[in-house]
């Protein structure tokens, strides 16, 4: 079988001589794949839609001996809310790169796979950064790395007054057992409560869930943390978001 069909997301499009693009892409079926699309940059070309970053295609890839190559393909959803402005792409490039950072090489997983698309989906649509951080939490969970929100995760106790949430124990921390060297983020009550609404909830309805600020920003702290613990770096567009979001209400 020389070609095959695969439902993909366009995660990254780098341009290369000529008027060809190296694709990375998300797909149901293989999962992470890297493909060549050749003549793209071509006004002509017929695939050129179907491969600008964060569309959804199908495409047909023909079997490369060191890469495949996109043969033909066909647009199912270009998220236009994405494209709209700055923040929109700057979001999309966000998601993409942490799909690509916590995700190997043809491990497909249709969780992730779906979860991409219903974040695209509803990016633009209310508020982002409650999305974002809905994302990061699922995305994590679907890898392999959920956190442990229910009780403390050295104890198994409920907990007192004071919380933290410590990547490096991979969840919540009582006043007890203490967040030791190193150290977590002190987390509050209604930070947890939301962080847990945020795992559980459909990613359609999140707009419903509405954080005061406070909340937010500890919300948003307590992921970004445990984001780049686990990848021992931080994502690259988190910092462009951020300076998107100064002065910024959630
Ligand atoms: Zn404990």
């Amino acid at each position: 079988m020389k070609d095959y069909l695969v439902d993909a997301v366009v995660l990254k499009s780098a341009r290369t001589r000529e008027a060809d693009r190296v694709l990375t892409l998300y797909t149901r079926q293989v999962g992470k794949i890297r493909a060549m699309a050749h003549g793209v940059e071509k006004p002509a070309s017929r695939k050129r839609g179907a491969v600008q970053p964060f569309s959804y295609s199908r495409l047909l890839l023909r079997r490369g001996r060191e890469i495949d190559s996109v043969s033909q393909g066909e647009g199912v959803e270009i998220f236009p809310a994405l494209r709209q402005n700055l923040d929109g792409l700057a979001r999309a490039s966000y998601i993409a790169e942490m799909v690509d950072a916590f995700t190997v090489d043809e491990d497909p997983n249709t969780g992730v796979f779906e979860l991409l698309l219903a974040t695209f989906d509803i990016l633009g649509r209310g508020s982002d950064h409650i999305a974002a951080r809905a994302f990061d939490i699922k995305l994590m969970s679907l890898v392999g790395y959920r956190p442990g929100l229910e009780c403390c995760v050295m104890c198994g106790s409920a907990g007192g007054e004071r919380l933290w949430f410590v990547p490096g124990q991979g969840g919540i921390v009582c006043a007890e057992c203490g967040p030791g060297p190193g150290g977590g983020l002190e987390i509050s009550r209604g930070s947890l409560e939301t962080l847990k609404a945020l795992l559980r909830w459909d990613i359609g309805r999140i707009y419903q869930i509405r954080p005061d600020p406070r909340t937010g920003r500890e919300i948003a702290g307590v992921m970004k943390r445990f984001v780049e613990y686990q990848l021992e770096k931080s994502i690259k567009s988190a910092r462009f978001v951020e300076l998107l979001e100064k002065g910024f209400s959630f």
